[in-house]
């Protein structure tokens, strides 16, 4: 009987924006759930994404099925983006789309299954939430490794290192590829040499989830960890997500790609991949990555699509340097904020302070203390971060 299931364990995301939508106040900020706001709050669809739609409604013929790997027009297009087209990296890559990074981070995990059998999977503390949940449900064992420090705000490279240590051949070591959630504080190119070192000392396979591709520096800087990997590595799998760098959120695109020590290698696992997929949800969702394969193709598109990306990165960057300067009088040094990238800021406030945040100044975030920094804009950010300095010791 359904009456017999116990209550189900409140998703705290979910709640923020209950508690957000319940909130009268007309200068409530919602700083909860990640996605990118512009300087007006609005969640827009990118401009390319609208042509590539309006191009798409005039040209498609059929909407007959395609394979478990989805759309390979954009499946080319991923790799291309990950490592440039025509690279040792491209070559020896394939890809199979999925839906959202979500869909290619458990397609992934259940290719892990087949690939490292008994191996462990090392994640990072703190982590996205939702890694722990997909780990679980695709039956992989975890293993948890310091990454960041939230009391200083600074990454715990040398415990992570000692940590990592314990990395066999079996094994698998899940990084962010850039802008880690829920920190924004990623490795510099020194710590991606010295993470790949260990990868490849121990023979651990890197898992990469990249779901913030061009929102720290740019598009080729926020690759590099990858193709870094892809280098000096034999083996590495990536999973992508154009939820947040073409604003696609709710059309679910992504894709899951693996890098072999050669190509014939990469399509032996590409062949496992297929039923994999097809056990999950059988084909991806079309219309998304058929949009997102049309820009890349385009040039002219794809030059628009870059300047659409940059206006989104320059307006993050712009707000958190906002943020930083507003806050130089907290009782707490918050200059760490203005070093790490992306759309998170974790702030390291207590319970207390986050309940007050959100009760007394009408701003939301995560219980955790996470911040979505797209959610600021210039005319709020200093609100907000008086705010911030007067909770700071609470
Ligand atoms: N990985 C990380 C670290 C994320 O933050 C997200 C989105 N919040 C995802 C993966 C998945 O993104 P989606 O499934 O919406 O494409």
């Amino acid at each position: 009987m359904f009456s017999d299931l116990a209550a189900p364990k409140a998703d705290p995301i979910l709640g923020l924006t209950k508690l957000f939508a319940d909130d009268t106040s007309p200068d409530k900020v919602d700083l909860g759930i990640g996605v990118y706001k512009d300087e007006a709050g609005e969640v827009p669809v990118l401009a390319t994404v609208k042509a590539a739609e309006r191009w798409l409604a005039e040209t498609q013929t059929s909407k007959r099925y395609l394979s478990s790997a989805g759309n390979d027009a954009f499946n080319s297009a991923t790799r291309a983006l990950l490592f440039g087209a025509g690279t040792d990296a491209f070559t020896r890559s394939r890809t199979v789309q999925a839906p959202g990074g979500t869909g290619a981070l458990r397609l992934g995990m259940d290719f892990l299954r087949v690939a490292r059998p008994g191996g462990r999977v090392f994640v990072p503390t703190p982590t996205w939430t939702n890694h722990g949940h997909l780990l679980a449900a695709a039956g992989c064992e975890i293993v948890h490794y310091p990454y960041y420090d939230v009391a200083t705000g600074n990454l715990r490279f040398d415990e992570m290192m000692e940590a990592l240590r314990g990395l066999t051949e079996k094994d698998v070591l899940l990084l962010h590829g850039c802008c880690h959630n829920p920190s924004g504080a990623d490795p510099d190119a020194e710590g991606w040499k010295a993470i790949a070192e260990t990868l490849e000392r121990s023979g651990a396979l890197p898992f990469v989830d990249l779901a913030y591709l061009g929102f720290a520096e740019g598009l080729e800087e926020d690759a590099h960890s990858v193709r870094l990997l892809a280098q000096r590595l034999p083996e590495v799998v990536i999973a992508s997500s154009y939820s947040k760098n073409f604003a696609l959120y709710r059309d679910r695109v992504g894709a899951l790609t693996i890098v072999g020590t050669n190509a014939a290698d990469s399509d032996r696992a590409h062949a496992h991949l297929m039923p994999l997929a097809r056990a999950l949800w059988s084909m991806p969702p079309d219309h998304g990555a058929a949009v997102v394969a049309h820009v890349l193709q385009d040039k002219a598109l794809a030059a628009d699509w870059r300047r659409e990306l940059a206006e989104m990165r320059t307006r993050i960057n712009t707000v958190r340097a906002a943020l930083v300067k507003h806050l130089a009088g907290a009782p707490r040094d918050y200059a760490f904020l203005g070093h790490q990238r992306g759309m998170f800021a974790l702030l390291g406030l207590s319970p207390d302070a986050v309940r007050t945040l959100r009760e007394e100044h009408h701003v939301h975030m995560t219980g955790t203390s996470r911040a979505n920094v797209a959610g600021l804009n210039m005319a709020n950010v200093e609100r907000v971060a008086t705010a911030i300095a007067s909770v700071s010791d609470l």
